[in-house]
C-alpha cells in the first residue's frame, strides 16, 4: 500500500480503536523503515535493520509498533497485521500459534479484552 495522508490517519485510527478494545495504551506507531532507523537504537534493538522484513513488529518495552505498510498490499492484511501487534501488546507472554491466532481472530471480529495484570 502506499502511505498517503490518508491511509496514515487510517492506521492511527484503528490502533485507538484496538487499543481500546484490548485494554492497552495506545502505542507509538511507526510506518516506514526510515522511521525505525531514525529510533533511538536502544528502542529498536533487535528488530531494527531487520524490521523491512515482516509485515509488523512490536516493540513490547518500548510500547512502540512498526506497521510495514510497504509490503502490506490489502485492508485485510492491514488490519490483521494491527491486530497482531496489539494482541503481542496485550498478551506479551503469548508466542505465536494456535492460541495466538485465535486471539487474533477475536480480535478483528471485535472482541474486547481486559487490562492485563502483571504477576508479581
Ligand atoms: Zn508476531
Amino acid at each position: 500500500m502506499k502511505l498517503d495522508p490518508e491511509i496514515k490517519l487510517e492506521i492511527f485510527e484503528k490502533v485507538g480503536i484496538y487499543s481500546n478494545r484490548f485494554s492497552i495504551p495506545e502505542p507509538k506507531v511507526l510506518l516506514t523503515t526510515r522511521e525505525v532507523l531514525d529510533m533511538p537504537k536502544e528502542m529498536t534493538e533487535g528488530r531494527r535493520t531487520s524490521a523491512y522484513k515482516y509485515y509488523g513488529v512490536s516493540y513490547l518495552r518500548q510500547n512502540l509498533i512498526f506497521i510495514n505498510i510497504k509490503k502490506i498490499s490489502d485492508d485485510k492484511s492491514l488490519d490483521n497485521t494491527i491486530v497482531h501487534e496489539l494482541i503481542h501488546m496485550r498478551f506479551p507472554y503469548l508466542s505465536h500459534g494456535k492460541r495466538f491466532n485465535k486471539l487474533v481472530r477475536q480480535g478483528l471480529r471485535g472482541k474486547t479484552f481486559p487490562p492485563y495484570k502483571k504477576r508479581k
